[in-house]
């Protein structure tokens, strides 16, 4: 397996609760490296063009209110095979669907305030590291 790097967001909901640290406790014990992190708050027009890939979809409005309404953490994530072990980290999108242990199963609060977003596959990885951190920020 390959070594690669994932974007991921701690979201409002999680960092509100202060859980910032035990979220990344669970990448670290995945064996996930923090090679770069950051906390922001978005504006609504920034997580928007994030978000685009789902403005047809009928919770587009409250996912960019929601994502833009208290400061997030961005980082990214470097591991063998690390985007689909991010997302085993993180559960399913629905936290009453994500197994035992996972982040979503112990944090999420609903389907929409779900604690964390990764990237799904090695093109968006890409594209969303790209969109968050220059080349000199990621030290692995
Ligand atoms: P994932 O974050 O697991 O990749 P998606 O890419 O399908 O999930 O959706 C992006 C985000 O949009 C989710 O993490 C969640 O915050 C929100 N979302 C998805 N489905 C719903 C829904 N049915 N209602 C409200 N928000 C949703
Ligand atoms: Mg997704």
């Amino acid at each position: 397996m390959a070594l690669e790097r994932t974007l991921s967001i701690i979201k409002p909901d999680a960092t509100k609760r202060n859980l910032t640290g035990k979220i990344n406790a669970k990448f670290e014990e995945a064996g996930l490296r923090i090679v770069a992190q950051k906390r922001i708050h978005l504006t609504k027009a920034q997580v928007g063009k994030f978000y685009e890939v789902h403005a047809e979809r009928p919770f587009y409005d409250e996912l960019c209110d929601f994502m833009a309404s208290e400061p997030v953490v961005v980082q990214v994530l470097e591991g063998e095979g690390a985007i689909a072990k991010n997302r085993e980290v993180m559960g399913a999108t629905n936290p009453a669907d994500a197994a035992p242990g996972t982040i979503r199963a112990e944090f999420a609060q609903s389907v929409g305030e779900n604690s964390v977003h990764g990237s799904d596959a090695p093109e968006t990885a890409a594209a969303e590291i790209a969109y968050f951190f220059s080349g000199l920020e990621l030290v692995g």
